[in-house]
This record gives C-alpha cells, structure tokens and sequence, in this order.
C-alpha cells in the first residue's frame, strides 16, 4: 500500500510542478490565503507571504522531544523510559497550522498534501543535519538517514469515514522525496476516540493497547536488518527507524506505537532504534 502511495506521490508532485510551471507567476491563486500572487517555487500552492507566516520550530529547547520552548514534560520520571530516542517536528501548532492541516486532514483537500510534504522533508533534512552533528565518530561523518520509515495508523473505522490516513500520506510524500524505503509496520487495534478530551495519565492508559504489529511487519523489519548486512556480527548495528505522525501533543501515541515495534522486534532478536518526525509540535 505504502508503496503504491509513494509511486503516486512521485506522479502527483511531478504534475504540479508541471502545473506550476504553467500556470505559476504571474499571478496564481494562493492555496492557503486564496491571494493571487507568485507562488512559492518550494512550498507548493503558497505565496511567499504566507510562506514568512510559517511558524517553523528553529530553535530546540527540548534535545528530546523537539520543542522549542521550555519542556517541563520530558524530565518527569516514566518519560525517561519512552521508546524512541527523540522527536522533532517541523513547526508549532498555531491557529495557522491547524487550519492547513485539518484543511487536509478533515476536509479531504489533497492540494494540501505537496505542501505539507514539503515542510516535513525541510524538518527532516535538518534533523538528518543534527543527528549526523551529534552522532557517530568516523570522520567524515556518514549524513544519518534511517534505514526505513514508517507510520501512525488510525482505525478501520475512521479510514472509512474520512478515506486516507493523512500520517501515511506524509510517510509516503516523505518516502519518495527522501528515497527511504516505506514500511507498513502497525496497525490500530481500537478506536481510541478524541484523546485531546482526555487528561495526560488517560492518554497513556487508553494508547497501551491501542497498537499491534502488522501481519508482515516482523518480515520487513528481518528484510531491513539484513539488508543491512550485520545480522549475525558480534555488535549488530541496531535498525534505525524513523515513525512518522502529523500532530505531536504528549507523546503518548508515538510512545505506544514505539513500544510495540520495539518489543516485536526484541522478540525476533533485532535491534532497533526509533527516531520519531512529526508535522507540528503543540
Ligand atoms: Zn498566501
Ligand atoms: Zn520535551
């Protein structure tokens, strides 16, 4: 399916391009703002004046879980035993970024799909930069990329009632921007419903169960790690997998997600390291 996306993703980028060259400057439409002005040539569909609206995250307070101002979440104790090593994300969740995404996300509009693509490769280029910065002692420093990525799944249910996952679309967008395989690693066990009506402890306690292991998801994570060639060594270089997901609020969703795929692939004998990328930061 992943696959089949990231194919079509490549197509569908590839046409608006073509359309933007076509129908670009002078004077387009402007997708968020409805202006007609030049349009950005790298955040599709936008001028460039809601391109300076875009609240980037640009300095990281939290080396955990990427926010940019001061994090009281991640010192308290049960934060310390998360699953992945750490999150970033490409912008704040202001008014402005909450409209583009639930314009995508709930009202179906795929001409938000490039943009919103197009701000997570730039948040993952930089964490690509940061993380090559930080780790790994062989100069020069190999750029860090994972080995795979992969994606929060919703339920059954609520792919029937709004027709796409919008955290696997931005896997797939990703995918093919990045060339990092794609894999269909989780699927969603129970509906949790809204947890932004719940409290912190609630979260937690509801997300436990809310994920398992996808059916060939232990096959893609053996196909990975060998490929990687250092299965069976003395010190196997642990799979380095990037979870990807649209809104990051407490962590509880990625935790759980990170928690099964870890203890999948304990099971198996893999070793494994989750890095997490999301769209916003609330
Ligand atoms: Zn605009
Ligand atoms: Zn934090």
């Amino acid at each position: 399916m992943l696959n089949y996306i990231s194919h079509f993703f490549e197509r569908a980028q590839h046409l608006t391009r073509h359309l933007h060259h076509l129908l670009g400057p002078p004077g387009s439409s402007c997708l968020t703002c409805g202006t007609r002005a030049v349009l950005s040539a790298r955040y599709p569909g936008i001028c460039t004046r809601c391109v300076q609206q875009i609240p980037w995250v640009r300095q990281i307070r939290c080396q955990r879980c990427g926010r940019g101002v001061g994090c009281p979440d991640c010192v308290r104790p049960h934060m310390q035993h998360r699953s992945f090593v750490c999150n970033r994300s490409a912008v704040q969740y202001n008014d402005l970024m909450r409209e583009w995404i639930s314009m995508y996300k709930f009202r179906g509009h795929e001409r938000y799909a490039p943009l919103l693509t197009a701000l997570l490769l730039q948040a993952f280029q930089a964490m690509s930069e940061e993380l090559t910065r930080i780790c790994g002692k062989e100069t020069p420093k190999p750029l860090w990329r994972p080995d795979a990525l992969t994606y929060v799944p919703v339920s059954e249910e609520r792919l029937a009632e709004r027709g796409f996952n919008q955290a696997e679309r931005l896997a797939a967008g990703l995918a093919a921007a990045a060339r990092i395989p794609g894999v269909d690693l989780l699927q969603r066990q129970i509906n949790t419903g809204k947890q932004s009506f719940k409290s912190r402890a609630e979260r937690f306690e509801t997300m436990k169960h809310a994920f398992s292991i996808h059916p060939d998801g232990l096959n893609l994570l053996k196909d990975i790690y060998h490929a990687k060639g250092h299965a069976g060594s003395q010190s196997p270089m642990p799979v380095q997998l990037l979870l990807i997901d649209d809104i990051y609020t407490t962590g509880s969703t990625l935790d759980a997600c990170g928690q099964v795929i870890l203890a999948a692939a304990g099971h198996v004998g893999i070793p494994l390291r989750i890095y997490t990328l999301t769209l916003a930061r609330s």
